[in-house]
């Protein structure tokens, strides 16, 4: 067992099950330490109990969407220097950019690349705002 991810803790906010799994499960196996939510609503509670060291946020999400979501983090002091990395499912530039515009942190494209998905997130985690 790799000790990558050195304990940081990853909120995951991702509605798809088998992506929400394959994403914990990758992390976990990597030595990173996970929450998850299926929704953004319950998601936002999490992430002003636990301070995660990064949000992974679905865009699309029932209820609210990932970049509500984003906005909502970044009004809360408790939550503002958070990083968010969207999960997207769109390979169209124009969408990447309409994230990034949005605030993201940076976006990383499903499905994920399975090698290089941990090294990635370890980064953000890095990445602290401010
Ligand atoms: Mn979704």
């Amino acid at each position: 067992m790799s000790a990558l991810g050195d304990g940081h803790l990853v909120l995951i906010i991702e509605d798809n099950d088998k992506n929400l799994k394959l994403v914990r499960d990758i992390l976990q196996f990597h030595g990173f330490r996970t929450a998850e939510s299926t929704d953004a609503e319950a998601g936002l509670r999490l992430a002003h109990e636990l301070r995660p060291d990064l949000v992974l946020m679905d865009i699309a999400l029932p209820g609210m969407d990932g970049v509500t979501a984003l906005r909502e983090l970044r009004s809360q002091p408790s939550t503002e220097t958070i990083p968010v990395v969207a999960l997207t499912a769109s390979a169209m530039q124009a969408d990447r950019e309409r994230l990034l515009g949005a605030g993201f942190d940076g976006y990383l494209v499903k499905p994920i690349d399975i090698k290089a998905f941990p090294g990635q997130v370890l980064a953000y985690c890095r990445k602290a705002r401010r």
